[in-house]
């Protein structure tokens, strides 16, 4: 097995938020005031993400703080409650022009979903299947999904608004059947609740440009959290490792073989952990879950 230290310390870890909304589709405040509000929580990325609506809002691109092509699609729902959401963020590759429109007509069920992945992904986005839990898809009608880049793990909007936010049963399940996904978590804002800063990426990357930060998404050099942060993770010596901020609980959630979890003592907090691999695990991936239950989630290591 060999040795993989998954981030460069010559690297800067970069924190987003890949999922927002604006007045241009169904958020409350207008493109200016959300790049405002993440600017003021410290983020160094955001990709502003309106329904049906390509969007690029270079303007707002300053050397701190960059702005990423974005855009999220939707089937037409099947019943009264269930759809397919499909965000999509690029970089300046990216072919359709700012403000134009996406057409989803016809576009129904997992086929349509599909079709939004397949269509995006020939426009040069990255693309992320949004909260299946709101979208109330069991992981049945989704398996079949292909070519997309990750899953949102953790939503923060869905988590707010009713408790539909955590996919990582979602996660596993293609991860368990050889699709090769990340795992992101976002805020999906609409400014309507407290829905902002609570689900981020923070991505390992040399600069904060377009084409750095996409291609760390896209080789999932990143992590992500709605609270705790992780150091560096990765696979020393047949162990893999990972060193993190004060946690409760560390776990290794590996596949067929299972994985293990360490718990800290009262009054000791774990800040790292190590656990031994046998060599027949198809991938080993990482939670650090901090003494509020809030979680940091490694991407996985395949082997
Ligand atoms: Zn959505
Ligand atoms: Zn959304």
């Amino acid at each position: 097995m060999a040795n993989l230290e998954l981030f460069s310390i010559k690297k800067t870890w970069f924190k987003g938020n890949l999922h927002t909304h604006t007045t241009i589709s169904d958020g409350k405040l207008e493109p200016a005031e959300v790049v405002k509000l993440y600017k003021k929580l410290g983020y160094d990325f955001l990709a502003l993400t309106d329904h049906e609506i390509f969007s690029w809002w270079q303007e707002f691109n300053t050397p701190d703080f960059l702005i990423l092509p974005g855009i999220e699609t939707s089937g037409r729902a099947l019943g009264p409650y269930q759809c397919h959401h499909v965000v999509g963020v690029g970089d300046s590759k990216v072919k359709p022009n700012h403000l134009e429109r996406f057409d989803n007509q016809g576009l129904t069920g997992l086929s349509g979903a599909q079709t939004m992945v397949d269509f995006l992904t020939d426009q040069g986005y990255l693309t992320i299947y949004c909260h299946p839990v709101w979208s109330r898809q069991t992981f049945e009608n989704v398996a079949d999904l292909q070519g997309f880049t990750a899953i949102e793990v953790y939503n923060h909007g869905c988590h707010v608004e009713n408790c539909t936010g955590e996919a990582t049963y979602y996660w596993d399940g293609f991860l368990r059947q050889g699709n090769r996904i990340w795992g992101v978590a976002t805020d999906d804002s609409h400014q309507q609740t407290e829905d902002y800063g609570g689900g981020w990426v923070a991505v390992n990357a040399p600069s904060l440009s377009a084409e750095h930060i996409v291609e760390g998404l896209l080789k999932g050099q990143f992590y992500s959290s709605n609270g705790p942060t992780i150091e560096a993770y990765g696979v020393c010596d047949g162990q893999a490792y990972v060193r993190c901020s004060e946690a409760q609980a560390i776990h290794f959630i590996a596949f067929e073989r299972r994985g293990k979890t360490f718990v800290a003592s009262p009054g000791q907090p774990l800040t790292q952990a190590v656990h031994t691999l046998h060599g027949d695990e198809e991938y080993v991936r990482i939670e650090v879950v901090d003494e509020r239950g809030r979680v940091a989630w490694s991407n996985p290591i395949f082997f």
